[in-house]
């Protein structure tokens, strides 16, 4: 009846030390699970559309009742994001794209250390909070950019690949005001295994 929360594929202290296991269990555990609590909240009010998918709302936000639909689009991106954000990561340490989605960045991007400054400076220039995302178009090209808050890719017609959450709470309690250290190092942690998924997928 209610939206849930995916398990987690790895441990709280899983992305060490790049990222520090407390910084992972609070945005897990309190971050991303208020927005899931105030997105279920929100929803009471037109049950109808826990039948909807999630990415399915989100771009049909002018749907719902009008009192409702800032709290969704807020709460239901937090969900959302998060969730993308947590599965674009994984502990093995593989510092290369694979497959299809390697050859594609190299031919938009000219190649992959291009690519990593272009997307690292989408994160670094996301004034306040927000994400840098690696994107599909309509026209099946990957696509740098950065959403503001909690807006999601799909509200723009974009098919998420990656994401970096660049919100302070996401890197504050181990690189405190150094977003640029985060980000670069960042890179450690990329799941590109789920990124040429995601890619074969939009494709
Ligand atoms: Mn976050």
């Amino acid at each position: 009846m209610s939206f849930e929360l995916p398990p987690m594929k790895y441990d709280f202290g899983a992305l060490e030390p790049i990222i520090d296991a407390r910084t992972v269990e609070i945005h897990h555990d309190k971050h991303q699970a208020t927005y899931l609590k105030n997105l279920n909240a929100a929803l009471e009010k037109a049950p109808q559309f826990f039948d909807w998918p999630l990415e399915k709302i989100l771009v049909s936000l002018d749907q719902l009742p009008a009192e409702i639909r800032t709290a969704v689009k807020n709460n239901g991106g937090g969900v959302y994001n998060h969730n993308l954000y947590w599965d674009s990561m994984a502990p093995s340490h593989a510092s290369q794209p694979v497959g299809s989605l390697a050859k594609a960045i190299e031919a938009t991007f000219g190649s992959f250390d291009q690519f990593k400054a272009e997307f690292e400076k989408a994160g670094l220039g996301r004034f306040g909070s927000g994400y840098a995302w690696l994107s599909v178009d309509p026209s099946k090209k990957l696509v740098i950019h950065s959403t503001a808050n909690q807006d999601c890719p799909l509200q723009e017609n974009l098919t998420p690949i990656l994401v970096v959450d660049v919100w302070e709470h996401a890197y504050y309690l181990k690189y405190q005001n150094r977003r640029a250290e985060y980000l670069s190092s960042w890179w450690l942690l990329v799941d590109w295994q789920v990124a040429e998924e995601r890619y074969l997928a939009a494709l």
